[in-house]
């Protein structure tokens, strides 16, 4: 195990360099409450020399077979410090080892590798008419990512973003920053060219606030709440900066009549506690037939029996603590008003359920109203609402009845019924009769869950401005 978790440097120009500043931000085991290590708080002085930076190594002329050997240093360097980093994504935000070594990390290489193959066919060059359009790097990316998945985050952003040949500034979450910097260790000791890539920890209104404005930022790539991408979007609208925002999420997982209600409500469990709950993907609200409730609940409640919570470390813990303290307060607060909304607590609630450590049971509630708080709300921890439904009319209306529109699920009877029920969803991604994750397919929110996509081709065109050059006959 690592036990000095302390970063005193930030990486400008391909330096480590310790800041003027000596203000740091501490970070806190959440199963513990202790805190293991720090990195700085950055200032405004070293976002202008890191933005600095990153414009002076950005070149719109980047060969494509240069892009793709800096895609290959940072996917090498990543696969070799897997552990490492899996390591501080379990000391700093508590996700249990099986979490932190499995989906953790292994999706973001999953998304690394669909990147590097991008590039590898992605056609720069197209004719249209008498114009040739090419597509060019954007420039300087400022990347502002959370603490939930905070290796996935950064991939999602900094390898489409290099892949297209743009240089970044990244300012990680104050909760998991660790990880993020062992990550960007590895690929800097592994010779990415010096300003591709630089990293600048810091508190959120200071160095997010500063990226999102700054007039040699190109396009800022945000994941994060809606009310910070709100702030941020609109400090980029001022300078006419392209805003790509990932936020908030209140998915439902639909589940019709004539549905295989066993198997959809064992993986709709599983997809709701994934990571304790801390999914901006989660499938919060479970919409079940009326017809079907009672059976639907027996289920839930033998499902969520399984779902360990616990030490960490331990590898067979499903569900470690909240992340922090304030998430863990966040929560608890959810719950209690639930309780208070009228819904019926099926499982769980908002106890401490250990002496030390932000640890909360999974949570049931069953009839929620779809307008209360929890029906509309997204919670980020181990809270499941359910919610019964009389005919496929209404669950499309429960379901499109949020602000949010990220991801979820439907359940037919067959492949055909739950793609026409689908179609009229509007989310950005939806698993349909159980479909499986795809790390290329284009992610991202509807309404208030955000503008523009991340992962595959489609989330790696974001990085890519458009140039028409008309041709003479
Ligand atoms: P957050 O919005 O508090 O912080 C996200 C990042 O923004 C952090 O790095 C933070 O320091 C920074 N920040 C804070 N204030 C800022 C400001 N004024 N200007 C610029 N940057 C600022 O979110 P969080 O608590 O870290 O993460 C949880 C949230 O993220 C949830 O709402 C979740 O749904 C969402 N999320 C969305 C996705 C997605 O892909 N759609 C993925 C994961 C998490």
């Amino acid at each position: 195990m690592i036990n000095d978790y302390t970063r005193t440097a930030l990486l400008i120009n391909g330096e480590w360099k310790i800041p003027d500043g000596r203000d740091t931000i501490e970070v806190v085991d959440p199963a513990t409450e202790r805190v293991i290590g720090s990195v700085p708080a950055g200032t405004v002085a070293d976002v202008e020399a890191a933005v600095a930076s990153a414009k002076n190594a950005f070149d719109p002329l980047v060969t494509v077979a240069e892009r793709r050997e800096r895609v290959a240093v940072i996917l090498s360097a990543m696969e070799k410090r897997l552990p490492e980093i899996a390591e501080a994504i379990t000391a700093e935000m508590g996700a249990p080892v099986r979490i932190a070594q499995g989906v953790q990390t292994q999706v973001p290489l999953a998304v690394a590798r669909g990147f590097a193959d991008v590039l590898d066919s992605f056609e720069f060059e197209e004719r249209m008419g008498n114009s040739l359009v090419v597509r060019e790097p954007y420039g300087v990316v400022g990347a502002i990512t959370p603490w939930n998945y905070p290796l996935y985050q950064v991939v999602a952003k900094v390898l489409p973003a290099i892949a297209a040949g743009c240089t970044v500034v990244l300012k990680p979450s104050n909760e998991a920053p660790l990880s993020v910097f062992a990550f960007v260790d590895a690929v800097n000791e592994a010779g990415l060219p010096a300003g591709v890539l630089n990293l600048v920890s810091g508190p959120g209104a200071v160095i997010g606030e500063r990226l999102a404005q700054h007039p040699d930022v190109d396009l800022v790539s945000f994941t994060g709440s809606t009310s910070v991408g709100a702030r941020v979007a609109e400090l980029a609208g001022r300078s006419i900066k392209k805003a790509t925002l990932e936020l908030g999420g209140k998915s439902a997982n639909v589940i019709l009549e004539g549905a295989d209600l066993k198997t959809a409500v064992k993986v709709g469990v599983g997809n709701a506690f994934l990571n304790g709950g801390q999914t901006c993907m989660a499938w919060t609200r479970m919409l079940v037939p009326r017809s079907q409730y009672g059976e639907a609940l027996e289920l839930i409640e033998a499902a969520v029996g399984r779902y360990t919570v616990g030490d960490p470390w331990d590898p067979a813990t499903r569900i470690g603590p909240s992340a922090s303290a304030s998430q863990f307060r966040s929560v608890r607060g959810f719950i209690e008003r639930a309780q208070r909304d009228g819904a019926r607590l099926l499982t769980g609630g908002a106890e401490q359920i250990r002496d030390v450590g932000y640890f909360i049971a999974p949570t049931v509630f069953a009839d929620v109203d779809p307008t209360s708080e929890l029906g509309q709300e997204e919670v980020f921890g181990p809270v499941l609402a359910v919610i019964p439904f009389d005919g496929e009319d209404e669950a499309l209306e429960i379901a499109n009845g949020t602000p949010y529109g990220l991801a979820g699920a439907v359940w037919a009877k067959d492949t055909d019924t739950a793609i026409a029920f689908a179609r009229g969803v509007q989310t950005g991604q939806l698993d349909v009769n159980g479909g499986a994750y795809n790390p290329i397919a284009p992610f991202g929110g509807y309404k208030k869950s955000g503008i523009g996509r991340e992962l595959g081709r489609v989330g790696f065109e974001e990085f890519l401005q458009t140039k028409s050059l008309q041709l003479p006959s």
